[in-house]
């Protein structure tokens, strides 16, 4: 068990706010790895681990275009979005085992949206027992697997599963 990010998110907030760059926008300018956890890119939305996350595999479907609002992404972004979600759901399954899903988007900071200029969706395995999603988005949280072990199996499965299945 390993205690993870409470002090470091302060840290990354402030910075964030001081440099005025969106993190969902800052991720893809970087090569992909353990570091921006990006997991993988489609053509128009990118997914990737949520660095905070409420539970081992938390991951967020992100389009590239920098935008708040649902109704205004290109219908082509919004279904590349949700294939996206359908793949990280079927990996998710592949190597975590979970008991269910929660996929949703916070669409606005009154609705719990950490950064509500650049929506994102939500794909958070669920098991029973857990604790509540909604609930507990500026907490620390206690984690059996370090984020970059996660990283490395939901990349590995990404690439067996999704683009490169057996036939
Ligand atoms: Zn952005």
């Amino acid at each position: 068990m390993e205690h993870l990010w409470s002090p470091w998110r302060m840290e990354y907030i402030e910075n964030h706010k001081r440099d005025a760059v969106c993190v969902f926008c800052w991720a893809p300018q970087q090569e992909d790895g353990p570091e921006n956890l990006i997991l993988y890119r489609g053509r128009l939305n990118y997914v990737i681990l949520n660095r905070f996350p409420y539970t081992n595999g938390h991951l967020m479907i992100v389009p590239y275009d920098h935008q708040a609002e649902l109704e205004a992404l290109a219908p082509e972004v919004r279904a590349e979005m949700m294939n996206l979600a359908a793949q990280a759901v079927q990996v998710l399954k592949a190597v975590y085992h979970p008991q269910a899903f929660n996929l949703g988007m916070n669409l606005g900071t009154a609705a719990g949206a950490g950064i509500a200029d650049h929506l994102h969706l939500h794909v958070v395995p669920r098991w029973s027992g857990d604790t509540n999603f909604m609930s507990t988005v500026a907490q620390t949280r206690v984690l059996p697997e370090a984020l970059e072990v996660t990283y490395r199996r939901l990349r590995e499965a990404w690439e067996r599963l999704v683009i490169a299945p057996a036939p």
